[in-house]
């Protein structure tokens, strides 16, 4: 059973019923929405038809933010040679060539300057700007292909610091009533970020996942981290705001701060890029799959390679076996031994502090005694979080009430069964529980179980006991 999930990105050449149902055989735990492409209404509509195709699987909105996307250059790479002058020109629904490149976002061009970089994509092709004014011109810095809708990158005084944007608040208000799992939110710099979105879309049965993409976020990582729900390394926007030579480390301690405090940390962008048009990946891109995995990702993502690539299925068949073999490798006695006593947040309730608490007993306890699974009774997925971020050897199972949660926990690692149930008294729990783990061959007589629940006398809402439960 593979632990580190995979998120795939829906995009024209996964968005069809075939695609999306052969995706979730080859593996996918969480499929990715993007809302800067297309107006709401359609956004809207996938979404319910993905929901309707995957009732089991986390569904992820990413809402845009300030990015700033070029008019489309069509399906086919347009190639934007080195030193070649073009005109950027401020346009909805305008087509962009090599020469001419519109710019969905009015008001953003005549508040550039000459010398100012623009960087098109995850960062690979880049402008300087030569001459300013309503239209404006600027010259290839570093060439190469191009296609689709792509970002760009504008300095960053520039971008309006706020979240939502009005764009974002809109995208909100449609989604308030809608069915998904997770709301990826762009270009965070702040926790009131994460707090006034969360303000405007007032669902408490959405994980809000800060993206990580700015020296702010950067700056401010702990914040964030303590008021967001999850957390995505987008290092695509990351290696274009920060020095590129930054990303590996910064991916090493985002993910570290995140997991710590029970956060699922998704690592994104170009992990299998070349995969979008070839059928092998390089050399280098298994090894970054695999090093993700070995940083203690809890879930890695595909973006171009699902949503525009030629064989979304093939790539997501070929990251699952890379992660596979690169958590043969991984150092679980270590991850659990070092990560030690830790609080699950600074300023956690005290529900939080117990819930951490019991967990790393029970992570201990299952150690020490050789369990076979660790049962984790979870309303909100918290506790399920929680153990997952010692890592286990062993399998992690969650019993939940709430369908919402289930589908959440495909995006923490290494919880590999995943039941429903409305029982609340610790006795039912624990049948339930080994009943369910017997009957998926997990354990037999005479194995050790580790479950965690909440008694009746710590109040629902607390994960306060342990127990050690011999399978009859
Ligand atoms: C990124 O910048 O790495 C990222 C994941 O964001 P997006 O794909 O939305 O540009």
């Amino acid at each position: 059973m593979r632990r580190t999930r995979i998120v795939a990105t829906i995009g024209p050449a996964s968005d069809d019923d075939r695609v999306i149902k052969e995706l979730i055989g080859a593996g996918v735990d969480v499929f990715r929405l993007s809302f800067a492409h297309g107006d709401i209404p359609s956004g809207i509509e996938r979404l319910r038809r993905i929901r309707a195709l995957a009732p089991d699987l986390a569904l992820m909105v990413d809402i845009p933010g300030p990015k700033i996307r070029a008019g489309s250059f069509g399906t086919t790479p347009v190639e934007l040679q080195l030193a070649s002058e073009i005109e950027l020109v401020g346009g909805f629904d305008e087509q962009s060539t090599a020469a001419r490149i519109s710019v969905e976002r009015l008001g953003v061009l005549p508040m550039l300057r000459i010398g100012d970089k623009i960087h098109i994509g995850d960062g690979g092709v880049s402008l300087d700007v030569i001459s300013t004014g309503k239209n404006v011109r600027a010259i290839v810095s570093s060439g190469g292909t191009v296609q689709g809708k792509p970002g760009l990158s504008l300095p960053s005084s520039i971008l309006d610091g706020r979240l939502p944007t009005d764009e974002d608040r809109e995208r909100l208000e449609a989604l308030r009533g809608e069915s998904f799992d997770i709301l990826a939110i762009s270009f965070v710099r702040s926790a009131f970020d994460i707090v006034s979105v969360r303000t405007v879309l007032s669902r408490s049965d959405v994980m809000m996942m800060a993206k990580i993409e700015t020296s702010e976020g950067i700056e401010n990582l702990g914040e964030i981290i303590e008021v967001s729900d999850a957390i995505m390394v987008a290092r695509g926007d990351l290696g274009v705001r920060m020095p590129i030579e930054e990303v590996p480390h910064l991916q090493k301690e985002i993910v570290l701060q995140g997991i710590r405090y029970a956060r699922p940390v998704v690592v994104a962008t170009q992990m299998l890029e070349s995969m979008t048009h070839a059928q092998v990946p390089t050399r280098a891109e298994v090894t970054d799959v695999a090093n993700a995995v070995l940083d203690g990702a809890s879930a890695v993502m595909l973006s171009g390679e699902t949503a525009i690539g030629d064989d979304p299925v093939g790539v997501v068949v070929t990251m699952d076996r890379i992660i596979r073999r690169a958590e043969k490798s991984f150092d679980y006695v270590t991850w659990g031994a070092t990560l030690g006593i830790q609080h699950i947040t600074d300023t956690a309730s005290h529900a939080i502090r117990i819930t951490g608490a019991i967990t790393g007993a029970a992570w201990r306890a299952a150690m020490e005694e050789d369990a076979v699974a660790i049962v984790a009774c979870t309303r909100s997925g918290m506790t399920a979080r929680a153990i997952s971020r010692f890592r286990p050897p062993m399998p992690i199972v969650a019993i939940t009430p709430s369908e919402a949660t289930a589908r959440q926990m495909r995006c923490s690692w290494g919880v590999q069964e995943i039941y429903l149930s409305p029982a609340t008294d610790i006795g039912d729990l624990c049948d339930f529980a080994v009943t369910q783990i017997k009957l998926s061959g997990l354990a037999k007589s005479g194995d050790t179980v580790v479950v965690m629940a909440g008694s009746a006398s710590g109040g629902a809402a607390i994960t306060d006991t342990v127990r050690m439960i011999i399978v009859p």
